[in-house]
């Protein structure tokens, strides 16, 4: 009798969790995380990423590491099955990648990637992250590191107003050394920014000046001015592409960077309004304003 009331009690148990689980599962979005190729630490920055999502409690996050471009077969090969995914953040980039003559380093996945955006998916790009070469990809970033004659180029005035300076004229994108810099927030009623400080203190990161792309359908966030150029320079942004959406972060070259408390809550928010265009997470009491807040980064992969 005790031992059936037990099984009874595991069976209710069991199927309390079956009927609980998927319920609690079903209200957090999922994250599609393209990782493993980067010329910059995704072994540090993609445990941080995965650990700022998964905290905020608010996603599911699954990694796909997509194939090596040089390995043509294999990039032709692959398909990415985006159908049980609210967004993808990209951490992934061929820009290091060196082409045999004569290869394309466009394959059917990045169509398939901008194809799941231009039909309503998320998309959050961050620091250095990209499709290099594929033709569509500025398009959605809106800017990103290129030369001059990639596109125009974007800062902001310092009474806030955009100053746009066409392709081929001023400098490419660049950055200086590291350091600690003030992130200045633009666009304080977008879901993403609300409730944040007019200003706060990064951790130091890079910080690139004269990102570069056509710009379109793009609104500007947070810019920080930068040293080399005196000039306020595009930080966080967004982008529409066809009916989807974009969350741009120039924040966050490595593992350093992502522990910034600001950093890994701009990236929480912004891949929730790229998913559904609102944000529901809260603002951390603690967030920085005029000194870095940063929190114990998760452990590198090998
Ligand atoms: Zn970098």
């Amino acid at each position: 009798m005790q031992r059936r009331s037990l099984s009874i009690l595991c069976l209710l148990g069991a199927m309390f969790s079956a009927h609980a689980a998927p319920a609690a599962e079903a209200a957090k979005l999922r994250v599609t995380l393209l990782s493993g190729l980067n010329h910059h630490p995704w072994q540090q920055t993609t445990p941080a990423i995965v650990a700022a999502l998964e905290a905020s409690g608010r996603f599911t996050v699954t990694e796909v590491i997509p194939p090596s471009p040089a390995d043509q077969a294999a990039s032709t090969a692959f398909h990415i099955d985006l159908s049980k995914t609210d967004v993808v953040v990209n951490n992934w980039t061929d820009y290091p990648v060196k082409l045999p003559a004569g290869q394309t380093g466009v394959f059917p996945w990045m169509d398939e990637v901008l194809r799941f955006v231009r039909s309503g998916g998320g998309f959050v790009g961050i620091h250095a992250a990209s499709f290099e070469r594929h033709p569509e990809f500025l398009r959605l970033a809106g800017l990103h590191w290129r030369s001059a004659k990639a596109g125009d180029r974007i800062a902001l005035d310092d009474a806030g107003k955009i100053v746009r300076t066409p392709k081929d004229e001023g400098p490419a994108t660049g950055h200086g050394h590291k350091f600690e810099w003030k992130v200045t927030t633009r666009q304080p009623q977008h879901p993403i920014m609300a409730g944040l400080p007019a200003e706060w203190l990064h951790v130091q990161d890079e910080l690139w000046h004269a990102t570069r792309g056509p710009a379109e359908q793009m609104e500007i966030l947070a810019t920080a001015l930068s040293p080399v150029t005196k000039a306020n320079e595009p930080m966080l942004w967004t982008v529409s592409f066809g009916q989807g959406r974009v969350f741009m972060t120039m924040l966050g070259h490595d593992g350093l960077a992502m522990s910034c408390l600001g950093f890994r809550t701009v990236l929480a928010r912004g891949t929730e309004w790229a998913a559904t265009g609102k944000v529901t997470l809260p603002v951390p009491a603690d967030f920085p304003r005029d000194k870095p807040v940063t929190v114990p980064t998760a452990p590198n992969r090998p």
